[in-house]
């Protein structure tokens, strides 16, 4: 383009006012407001403004172009960026997707609760105050065994809160072994430290020993810490200490000991390999004296993370002052108090994490079946030479740190496009109205059905039918 010519260009961007009083703007302002939206427009006439100047433009008419550029910001800014995603990666617990979806009754009971006043620290029986924590505390009891029981945040901050409590300006013994990273940011050493508590770490990465735990204590030793693997495992030559063990030398030095169990499983699961993965009750039952673990890892509930044991140590944690910032909002509490009651009815097979992971092969192969049937409708004849669908075997996991090493066997519909790699395909899906979030393996989209909830083929094919009507437009 040449230079007087880009200049008319430029000159031919319409003036704001007469780009806010199109239909469109006069639209968004009635949900967004004006100065928003006038805000947006400024933005989309200044990357016109660039693109036009590094000669990056198709040809479109400058004013279709802002107008395309401030509609396509506004629908972002008016719909929010945190927002409802389909899951057919085959993770169950993805942190990074927002964990474990609800059950329907705990999302009932954050419906009832959320726009309304509530007894959350309030009897009124007494008229008087009662304890945000009072409406859970009885029913972790009840499901783990536990005294005495305490939520808070998540559960760094559960683990967080009762290193505090217990051991500030003391020393913690940990094994070598269990100085682990857990997803973003979260390090066993920095917990340790930021409590205020001394780690002495002892034994090798693969081998500590009752002995080495006995050798660490000095007068100024607090507790000994506990921490489950989650997505770590160390194979081949180990030697660990038992919880028994620890718990006996614990109890006869006169030292808490405090167990971080990660995901937190309240009861065994229907699956082979998941035999030997102790409950909460079980820690409890060997002689944990404090364990901590997530509500929304295998749980199955909200992000909260939870203190049970003995009923001193914890009443140190509640009037420890940092529980006041640690404490838990009233829709969280109340999602977890309806996820734990499911559990209380024997239930859990309602809580979708639990149902995703012990779905069997078998039906995961006819829901595949059937989402492949219903994909291969919709694209119809147009489609037919472009795309490929077909099921194939695809393993899930269970994630959130769980199980790192275990396969969940199940299916997926894979989606193999002629012009289009696998990954362009993938990006199609996940910028939906709606993302659907695939997989991608040896060129092809996969998409697991394990990790679908009720009404994603709907959408994964809504999807479907807009990326196709791109491509032909
Ligand atoms: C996941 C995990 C944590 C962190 O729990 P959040 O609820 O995410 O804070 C801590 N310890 C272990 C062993 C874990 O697996």
């Amino acid at each position: 383009m040449v230079n007087s010519d880009k200049n008319n260009t430029l000159r031919s961007i319409p003036p704001m006012e007469e780009l806010l009083n199109t239909d469109w703007a006069l639209e968004y302002s009635s949900s967004i407001g004006r100065e928003q939206v006038k805000a947006v427009i400024s933005q989309a006439i200044d990357d016109v403004r660039q693109k036009l100047q590094k000669n990056i433009h198709d040809k479109v008419l400058p004013e279709v172009f802002v107008a395309d550029r401030a509609k396509n910001l506004l629908g972002q800014r008016s719909t929010g960026t945190l927002k409802a995603v389909v899951n057919a990666t085959g993770v169950v617990i993805h942190t990074n997707l927002g964990r474990s979806p609800l059950a329907k009754d705990a999302l009932q009971a954050v419906k009832a609760l959320a726009g309304t006043y509530s007894t959350l620290e309030y009897d009124p029986e007494t008229g008087g105050r009662g304890g945000r924590n009072s409406h859970v505390e009885s029913l972790i009891c009840q499901m783990t065994g536990a005294e005495a029981a305490l939520v808070v945040n998540n559960n760094a901050a559960a683990l967080l809160l009762a290193l505090s409590a217990t051991a500030a300006g003391r020393e913690v013994i940990v094994s070598a072994g269990e100085l682990v990273e857990i997803g973003d940011s979260f390090r066993i050493p920095d917990i340790l430290s930021f409590s205020g508590a001394e780690m002495v770490t002892v034994g090798c990465t693969n081998a500590t020993r009752i002995g080495d735990y006995q050798k660490a204590i000095t007068e100024k030793t607090a507790a000994f810490l506990k921490v489950h693997p989650s997505n770590y495992r160390i194979e081949g030559f180990t030697a660990f200490t038992s919880r028994e063990e620890l718990a006996e030398l614990a109890s006869s030095s006169g030292l808490v000991f405090i167990e971080d169990l990660g995901s937190g499983l309240l009861c065994p699961l229907d699956l082979p390999f998941a035999s030997n993965e102790p409950t909460v009750r079980d820690c409890l039952e060997a002689g944990s004296g404090l364990v901590t673990f997530s509500g929304d890892k295998l749980l199955g509930g909200p992000q909260i993370g939870v203190i049970a044991g003995s009923k001193q140590l914890v009443d140190r944690m509640r009037s420890h002052q940092l529980y006041r910032a640690l404490r838990v909002d009233k829709m969280t509490l109340t999602a977890f108090e309806a996820t734990l009651r499911l559990y209380l009815a024997g239930r859990q097979g309602q809580i979708p994490v639990i149902k995703m992971i012990e779905t069997s092969a078998e039906t995961l192969h006819k829901k595949a079946d059937r989402l492949c049937r219903l994909l291969k409708q919709r694209a119809g004849s147009t489609a037919a030479q472009e795309l490929t669908f077909s099921v194939v075997e695809a393993d899930g996991v269970i994630g959130g740190g769980a199980f790192p090493t275990d396969l969940l066997p199940g299916y997926a519909v894979s989606i193999r496009s002629a012009s289009h790699s696998a990954e362009s395909l993938a990006t199609a899906f996940r910028t939906s109205k709606i993302p659907v979030i695939p997989a991608i393996r040896d060129g092809q989209v996969l998409l697991h059905v394990r990790t679908l909830l009720d009404g994603d083929e709907k959408i994964i094919a809504s999807a479907l039918t807009g990326i196709i009507g791109e491509e032909g437009s």
